[in-house]
């Protein structure tokens, strides 16, 4: 599929909040502020991987601007990710300033915990109100193979640091992949509920190409996985909503819920909320589309004029997808990867 850029001019102005074609509200914003990764996940990433250079990534300011205009257009939570957020230098200034913004109920992020023992108590202090960390596993021979070069005791450190520092709340995000790290969902669970935290299971999107494995091969659904997790823990469904596409169940006498995001076999589409901002400053309006507005061009053409950003970001729901169509058993329709998407 090639890329789809619009031409703005041909649609009309619409007032705020943003709402797309079929009626769904955006209020929650994820911004990619790096598409570099210390880690090379197996389903994320391919093991040989060529980075943006600096000229074609926004720099701190610019992902700031573009924030502060979604707050102003009814954007209420947003979300730092990557590739590696934490990695990017001076992410605790972007924070600060995102964290300052009246608007705005939440900021958050989602990392992989690998700089987060250092710098757990910084991003509490700028500001971030949650924090999304991935664990697939808590064997560390696995972790080294499905993050090739992750060390599961400095993420498990991270943790420790994530749970001092005191945030409102810590989920585990987990891909699960068959023969990879299928029989360890008991484990991870455990994990979650010993250390009064939250954990999802997320079905693994076909984004990129990777020579690891077979996607198809690979999946693993959310129904085998509760089904796994149910023969040592009680799961009552609830009704709780983080503003993500995971549903959740509570792990009977304890803190913890349990999450799913299923892209296949349960499509979240019809309750989206959310657009993602890439590094490059594309705004994309679906995770499994192309659809885009390049506002990297509107903000370098248009210094510093917010009103024409905001225009421009109003008009760009128009073009959100009404839904993803994944399919594991084709090669990959989007190109991209998830570390450059914006997870
Ligand atoms: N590096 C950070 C991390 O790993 O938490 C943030 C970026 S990462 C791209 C965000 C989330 O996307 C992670 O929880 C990761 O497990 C998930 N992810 C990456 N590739 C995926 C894929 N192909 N399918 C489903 N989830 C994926
Ligand atoms: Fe890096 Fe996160 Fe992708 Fe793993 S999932 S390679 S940690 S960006």
């Amino acid at each position: 599929m090639s890329l789809i850029f619009v031409d703005l001019m041909s649609f009309s102005s619409d007032t705020t909040p943003l709402v797309d074609r079929f009626g769904r509200t955006i209020d929650y914003l994820r911004v990619s502020i790096t598409d570099r990764c210390d880690f090379r996940c197996v389903y994320c990433m391919s093991e040989e991987m060529t980075f943006l250079p600096r000229a074609q990534v926004l720099t701190l300011e610019e992902l700031g601007f573009i924030a502060k205009a979604f707050t102003e257009l009814g954007v209420k939570k947003i979300r730092i990710t990557g590739g590696e957020p934490l990695l990017r230098k001076g992410v605790l200034k972007l924070l600060q300033e995102i964290g300052e913004i009246k608007a705005l109920d939440e900021l958050v992020i989602t990392t992989n915990a690998s700089k987060l023992e250092e710098m757990a108590v910084a991003i509490k202090e700028a500001g971030v109100k949650r924090v999304n960390i991935s664990l697939d596993t808590l064997d560390s021979e696995k972790f080294k193979q499905m993050t090739r070069t992750g060390d599961l005791n400095k993420v498990l450190k991270g943790i420790q640091s994530a749970k001092k520092a005191g945030f409102d709340g810590i989920k585990i995000n987990a891909v699960i992949l068959k023969n990879r790290n299928h029989r360890e969902v008991i484990d991870l669970v455990q994990y979650a509920v010993d250390n009064q935290i939250d954990i999802s299971f997320i079905e693994e999107m076909p984004l990129g190409i990777i020579a690891g494995h077979d996607r198809a091969e690979a999946y693993y659904s959310s129904d085998l996985i509760r089904s796994d997790i149910s023969r040592k823990f009680e799961l009552t469904a609830v009704p709780d909503k983080t503003g993500g596409p995971s549903v959740y169940y509570k792990v009977k006498d304890s803190q913890t819920r349990v999450g799913f995001i299923s892209p296949h076999s349960a499509n979240f589409c019809s309750n989206c909320n959310r657009v993602r901002l890439t590094v490059e400053g594309r705004l994309l309006l679906c995770l499994g589309n192309e659809h885009s507005v390049d506002l990297k061009k509107i903000i370098r053409s248009n210094p510093g004029n917010m009103e024409k950003l905001k225009e421009n970001i109003i008009k760009a729901m128009q073009i959100k997808p009404e839904k993803h169509e994944f399919n594991l058993q084709e090669k990959p329709v989007i190109l991209r990867y998830m570390s450059a998407t914006g997870g």
